[in-house]
């Protein structure tokens, strides 16, 4: 019996499935391939951002920042080529073509300055659709004398010789928003921000995330350590935040503490969970996220965390470990594709089984991460017309979110007009 998914659907890669290889392989450019001279890779938030943003066309157009620099893509069977005359390129496996794809242009608002002279570019990132943004100063872990950093992490060299910057305003932010907004329709951004040892996430965060709401009428999504009063987050919701994600990465307590020292020793496992739990049943988030990460614990673990999250009632985030340049993972190699499918088909199943809300943010569609709803992708083909009118729930709240979220912005630009 055939229990793995179908690789080869109507002469194409089975686009899930080419994300998640991608991501495992890295990818390759031809010496046919032209990106048309822009600078297209950035070193931006925990550095998952490092490789080349792409549409694969066809099924709902996944997008997928697909890793180019690395060593590990440097021996990928995957080659991208083009463009044709119609602008697409197109990915070839082993020299036969598997996919056909969009290179997205360089966001012109990149090169925008805000009013305070910041290349808006080195505010935010286009990851997919939405617009990521790292705010306020350097994670504690990254700071002399301790080596706490996540070892996967490449946050601190992202903004001392990459693209990113500490010293962004929320108005810098705002700016930014606005610009992004107008040039390519975002509906949602997403802030996110490492240990601050003194605690003052709400004072830092609060004032941006407010003018976020009032300014742009954009969905927010906020990721932060672990607050200490499980109260603060009812404060945060008051924002206006639409989404909270807190990131443990590995689930296995001995990896844990190997992979995270720093979040190990300022917060520990067990204040993960609990703001998990907390976020979920009490301040009233539209969603609550749990991001691991992986390829860093086994495929078990990785299922048992997705387990107990969607068994709280939250989303599980998973990423596929990336060893980046300057980080102290750089020389591991990536995990394999065929490790990882049943944990993606499981994080999928889990998500359905309990009814979360998964592909219901209007066009949001986040190309650093494989989306729960593109994990549907993995699932043996018998298995895929399952919860058939679960999804039609989701795409009926996708549109109703839409019109929402149109309305919300309408709003916004009125409430700027007023206040010239
Ligand atoms: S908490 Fe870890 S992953 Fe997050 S910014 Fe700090 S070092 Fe990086």
């Amino acid at each position: 019996m055939h229990t793995g998914p179908a690789l080869i659907e109507r002469g194409r890669l089975n686009p899930g499935y080419l994300k998640l290889d991608l991501f495992c392989r890295g990818l390759r450019l031809a010496s046919d391939c032209d990106l048309g001279g822009e600078e297209q890779t950035r070193r931006v938030r925990a550095g998952l951002g490092s490789g080349l943003e792409l549409c694969i066309q066809g099924r709902g157009g996944i997008r997928v920042n697909a890793p180019v620099t690395e060593a590990f893509a440097r021996r990928s069977p995957y080659e991208l080529h083009g463009p044709r005359a119609d602008g697409s390129h197109w990915i070839t496996h082993d020299g036969k073509e598997v996919a056909s794809v969009r290179v997205p242009p360089r966001p012109k608002f990149y090169d925008l300055l805000t009013s305070s002279g910041k290349p808006m570019g080195s505010v935010g990132t286009i990851q997919g659709t939405y617009l990521g943004i790292y705010f306020g100063m350097l994670c504690a872990n990254w700071k002399a004398p301790d080596d706490d950093a996540c070892r996967f992490c490449a946050v601190g060299t992202n903004v001392s010789d990459g693209d990113d910057r500490t010293d962004k305003s929320a108005r810098d932010v705002v700016e930014t928003a606005l610009a992004a907004q107008r040039e390519l329709g975002v509906t949602f951004v997403h802030l996110n921000g490492g240990f601050d040892d003194t605690q003052r996430y709400l004072e830092r965060f609060g004032p941006v995330l407010e003018a976020l709401r009032q300014e742009t009428g954009l969905l927010t999504g906020l990721q932060l350590p672990p607050l200490r009063r499980l109260a603060n987050y009812d404060a945060v919701r008051a924002l206006g935040v639409n989404n909270i994600s807190l990131c443990f990465e590995a689930w296995n307590p001995r990896r844990f503490a190997e992979i995270c020292p720093g979040k190990n020793r300022r917060a520990g496992l067990a204040r993960y969970k609990a703001a998990i739990v907390h976020c979920v049943k009490g301040p009233g988030f539209d969603t609550t996220n749990g991001e691991l990460i992986a390829g860093l614990d086994t495929p078990e673990d990785s299922m048992a965390a997705i387990d107990w999250l969607t068994g709280v009632g939250a989303v599980p985030t998973v990423c596929v470990f990336r060893p980046l340049a300057g980080t102290h993972y750089a020389t591991l190699p990536p995990p394999a594709t065929e490790s990882l499918v049943p944990v993606f088909a499981h994080a999928y199943r889990r998500c359905m089984a309990h009814g979360l809300p998964i592909g219901v943010a209007p066009n949001v569609k986040v190309s650093i991460v494989m989306n729960p709803e593109e994990c549907r992708w993995l699932l043996p083909p018998t298995e895929r017309g399952r919860w058939r009118w679960r999804r039609a729930k989701h795409a009926a709240t996708r549109l109703a979110l839409g019109a929402y979220v149109r309305g919300r912005a309408r709003r916004a630009a009125r409430g700027r007009a007023a206040s010239g």
